[in-house]
């Protein structure tokens, strides 16, 4: 068997911390090997105090860039050169593009729900969703889709540094787009009922759920036929919510998408070409 790395491979990283846990090392080395693009894919576990060094390394060992991951998309912000509209309006970056030594900070989070929903046939312009949880995920998919032409979006979080975090960044979001943010605490049953009637997408972007039988729905009756539903979570692949939604017809997306094509958009930027998703789907599903 030949071995193709050469003095000229590129490298492209995740830098998380923990890092070893990772599919993109699995999804973006076989693309590269599968359109014989010249470039490997490794994980770094980065520690806090080690981000500044690392990323002066993207320049230093002229990387074709880097996906980051927890503790590092808000701190890494100050070290780049360029942020794009929805990395600044996030307030997190996930991904970096080395542009000659240029770093652009990008956010494919977003990107990747968007596409996700594309790929379900689910339309969002002009449309009004709902979503459950204010972290990171919820943060980067809620400014996305507003930027995209979603209408009204309701979101629903627990009292916590999150949910401040939301309220500062709501007036930002509607400042910037033309999209009408509402955020309220999900103990208020009233509310949420009337946010879900008149919603065409239920997110869950929480983390509840990975736990057989939790959920972060405590009324089940609220969900219908024509809801939408969407899971952030991949592992399980059918959380009690998308179960539950699915009996009663609707339509149900779990994270697994999400997680394929914000790595698809990130090997883009560093490419110019399509990650080869049928080939790569399957391979990550498995894993
Ligand atoms: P995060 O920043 O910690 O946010 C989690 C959110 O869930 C916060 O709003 C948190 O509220 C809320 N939450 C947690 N436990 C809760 C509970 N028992 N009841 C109500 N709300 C609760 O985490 P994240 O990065 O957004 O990730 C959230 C989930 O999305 C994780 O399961 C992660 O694996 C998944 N994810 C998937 C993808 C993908 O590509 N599919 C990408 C990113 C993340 P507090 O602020 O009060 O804790």
């Amino acid at each position: 068997m030949e071995l193709s790395i050469t003095g000229n491979t590129r490298l492209a990283a995740f830098f998380a911390d923990p890092a070893k846990h990772s599919l993109s090392p699995k999804m973006h080395s076989l693309s590269f090997q599968l359109l014989n693009i010249d470039a490997v894919y490794l994980a770094f576990e980065i520690k806090s105090q080690q981000l500044e060094p690392a990323i002066e390394a993207i320049r230093t060992l002229d990387m074709l860039g880097v996906n980051l991951s927890m503790p590092h998309k808000k701190k890494v912000l100050k070290y780049l050169d360029e942020l794009t509209e929805s990395c600044q309006l996030i307030g997190a970056c996930n991904t970096i593009v080395n542009h000659k030594g240029h770093l652009v900070g990008y956010n494919t989070d977003g990107i990747g729900f968007i596409r996700s929903l594309k790929e379900a046939d689910v339309s969002y312009q002009k449309e009004t969703f709902t979503f459950i949880g204010a972290g990171g995920a919820a943060t980067a998919m809620i400014c996305q889709a507003a930027i995209d032409g979603v209408k009204k979006i309701h979101i629903f979080g627990r009292m916590g540094p999150g949910f401040q975090e939301m309220l500062a960044k709501k007036s930002a979001i509607e400042a910037a787009t033309a999209c009408q943010i509402n955020l309220e605490l999900l103990s208020d049953q009233d509310k949420l009922e009337k946010a879900i009637a008149e919603s065409s997408l239920l997110v869950n972007a929480t983390s509840v759920g990975m736990q057989s039988e939790s959920c972060p729905l405590s009324d089940l009756s609220l969900l219908r036929s024509d809801l939408t539903v969407y899971d952030v979570i991949y592992q399980p692949r059918e959380t009690l919510l998308l179960k539950t939604a699915k009996k009663k017809g609707a339509k149900t997306i779990n994270g697994l998408a999400m997680l394929l094509y914000q790595g698809a958009a990130a090997f883009e930027l560093w490419t110019q070409k399509e990650m080869p998703i049928k080939k790569i789907r399957p391979v990550i599903e498995r894993s």
